[in-house]
Parts: structure tokens; C-alpha cells; sequence
């Protein structure tokens, strides 16, 4: 029986890309050839990077001649590291937001001067700041679009001037259309809405590149060198790009703005939901509510117990919280479908009934 997966990540990905990839894994492209024993070099593999590359490009409305795709590996955890390595020189601005972001920061301040000019933390990040103060200037500005771990969102981004802006989109990216010319490099761990687990998607402003910083890099560690490999300075995680661009074509079938618009029906019905039901706590202040990550508490042992035992039943999964802040978490990612979020809202509903 297929569970119905609301997990934050490794997350569901549409039904169709998981035959298709299956598929691929006994004979791809019906070359007699497995897609995990390919050659990364043959062109059948050339031919899925670049597709992969340019369709990424396509669906957030960015234009080859302006901006290079890239799929890296080390998750957005080596982006925390790689983004200061390359383009910190003097001090880089950061928006604390929660766990990732303070991720990003602390790999930071390895490389250089830090400030965090923007923090929810006092209010144990329930929300996403609004009134960032710039002043002065900076190499970047950092911040983390989603807050996975939250369920905190930037609906609209602040201003900043003409300083660069860095935004990691590891879980909300490609999950609504977007100004993506406002920022100068986005990264996105795949394992949330674009893919599998194993590969990053880095999208880089190519004027940008104009900034890196004089350091003598490590040639794996540095952008410009991915780019003039055109993504395959050694071997890419073959699988997890093909897997990707399974799902990227699926994204273009159903079309962003489409997407989009059942990404907010399915929030909307979920967090009415949560909000009529008095043993269920929402967690994230209303105007910061994430579309992507839902959290919300029972405070109730009893009650917990009994929604536990309720999604059990009817193959609801990966709706446990982060192991740092607890509670619950319903992730609606791009493949979760509306009808699956009626199910848990049903399971809610039935809950109340006995509460
Ligand atoms: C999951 C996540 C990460 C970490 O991604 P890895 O690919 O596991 O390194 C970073 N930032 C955000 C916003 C995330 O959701």
C-alpha cells in the first residue's frame, strides 16, 4: 500500500517520475543500458545534463545568455560553505531565519567578518523579519527563502539595494512562479521539490561572477571551475540529475503558475483546518506561514496520541517535526496532491469528533 508522504525531505516526487526512473534503472533511453552503469560521458548522459541545465532555466523564467545552472554535489550544506569561499571578501550581510540559515552563517564566519543583520530568533522564529535595516555595504546578503524546519516563508522579499542577494531555495524553489533576476545566486538542495537526494541545484547570475573573491580555491570548491566544466568537473550523481530532470519535465507539463495555484489551495485548506481545531497549535505567526512546511503542535498528550493513531491508519507518513523543535510537520511539497491533504484534513476532522 502506497503511504501518502508528508515528509520534509527525501520527499514524494510525482508517481510518474518514480516509473520512469525505475525504468531508466533496467534499460535507459533503450540503450540495453542500466542509467546507473552509464558512462557520464557518453552523449545519452550529455544529453540529460544540458536538458537538465537549460530547462531549470526555462522554469524560472532566467535566460542562458544571463544565468549558468549547475548540479553540484554536497547538498546545500556544502552551498553554506562554498558561497562565503568564493564570494566573501570584506563582511557579508545574513538574515537569521532559524537552523539553516544559522548553518550558513557559522560556516561563514570561517571565511571571513559576518554581520546578522536581520534575526526571528527572539520570538523563538516564528515569523520571517520584515523591516531589514541595510546600511553600509556588504559582498552579499544571505537568506534562506523557506524555512523547512519553521514553517516560515518570505511571501515577498525585502530590498536591498544593489547588493547581491544569496538566497537559499533548498524547499520552496520551483514551488510558485518567481522574480528569480532579483537574486544573484540561488541554491537548492534537490531532495526537496526538484529530485532525489545527491545533487544541489546552484543557479548563478553570470555577472556576478564578476565578484569573486582573489582566494587561490580549490578547484571543487569553486564555481567558475563547475562552470567551465559545464557541470561535470568529475563524476555527477548520474541518477539523481536524471531523476531530476524527470521531475523538472513533469513541473513544465503541469506548468508552474498551475502548480502554484494548488500549492496555495492545499496550504489554505490545511492551515483553515489547524486553525478551527482548539487541541491543534499552529506554530508559525500567520503573516510568515510557509506553503511548503506546515508545523503546528498538540499540545495534549491524548489528543497526539489519538492523531497519531489515526494517520497511522489511514498511511499518512512524515508528518513527525524536526528532531530539533518537535511537534508536527506536514510538508506539501509540488507532488503532494490537494486530495491528499483533504485526507489529513478528514483525519483532523474525524479526531475532533472524539476529542
Ligand atoms: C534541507 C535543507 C538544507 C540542507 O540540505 P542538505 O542538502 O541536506 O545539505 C539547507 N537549507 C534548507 C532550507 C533546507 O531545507
Amino acid at each position: 500500500m502506497k503511504k501518502i508522504n508528508f515528509g520534509a525531505g527525501p520527499c514524494i516526487l510525482p508517481q510518474s517520475v518514480f516509473e520512469l526512473a525505475a525504468e531508466a534503472v533496467i534499460d535507459f533511453d533503450q540503450l540495453g543500458l542500466s542509467i546507473l552503469e552509464i558512462s557520464h560521458r557518453s552523449q545519452a548522459f550529455i544529453d540529460v545534463m544540458e536538458e537538465a541545465r537549460s530547462l531549470v532555466l526555462e522554469l524560472m523564467d532566467l535566460d542562458v545568455s544571463t544565468h549558468t545552472a549547475l548540479f553540484l554535489h554536497g547538498g546545500a550544506s556544502q552551498q553554506f560553505a562554498m558561497v562565503p569561499y568564493n564570494f566573501l571578501n570584506k563582511t557579508a550581510a545574513y538574515i537569521d531565519t532559524g537552523v539553516w540559515s544559522q548553518k550558513a552563517i557559522s560556516e561563514a564566519k570561517k571565511v571571513g567578518r559576518v554581520e546578522t543583520i536581520a534575526s526571528s530568533k527572539e520570538n523563538g522564529y516564528k515569523s520571517v523579519p520584515t523591516d531589514i535595516p541595510i546600511k553600509g555595504t556588504y559582498d552579499y546578503v544571505h537568506l534562506t527563502s523557506n524555512n523547512t524546519i519553521y514553517g516560515t516563508q518570505f511571501d515577498a522579499f525585502p530590498s536591498f539595494a544593489d547588493i547581491p542577494v544569496i538566497a537559499d531555495m533548498s524547499s520552496d524553489i520551483l514551488s510558485r512562479p518567481r522574480t528569480y533576476t532579483a537574486f544573484d545566486l540561488i541554491y537548492a538542495g534537490a531532495q526537496k521539490n526538484i529530485g532525489p537526494a545527491g545533487t544541489t541545484l546552484v543557479v548563478i547570475k553570470n555577472d556576478f561572477l564578476s565578484h569573486l573573491n582573489a582566494l587561490d580555491r580549490f578547484k571543487f570548491l569553486d564555481y567558475s571551475a563547475h562552470i567551465k566544466a559545464e557541470s561535470m568537473l568529475n563524476t555527477p550523481t548520474v541518477f539523481s540529475i536524471y531523476t531530476s530532470l524527470l521531475n523538472l519535465r513533469w513541473i513544465k507539463q503541469r506548468g508552474l503558475a498551475a502548480i502554484f495555484s494548488e500549492n496555495q489551495q492545499k496550504a489554505s485548506l490545511l492551515y483553515k483546518t489547524l486553525d478551527k481545531t482548539e487541541w491543534i497549535l499552529p506554530f508559525a505567526e500567520p503573516s510568515s506561514r510557509s506553503s511548503m512546511n506546515v508545523t503546528f503542535t498538540i499540545p495534549d498528550a491524548s489528543h497526539a496520541a489519538l492523531f497519531d493513531s489515526y494517520c497511522k491508519k489511514y498511511d499518512l507518513h512524515g508528518l513527525k517535526g524536526h528532531r530539533l523543535v518537535g511537534g508536527y510537520r506536514a510538508s506539501l511539497y509540488n507532488a503532494l496532491s490537494l486530495s491528499s491533504v483533504k485526507i489529513l484534513t478528514d483525519v483532523i476532522d474525524e479526531v475532533n469528533t472524539h476529542v
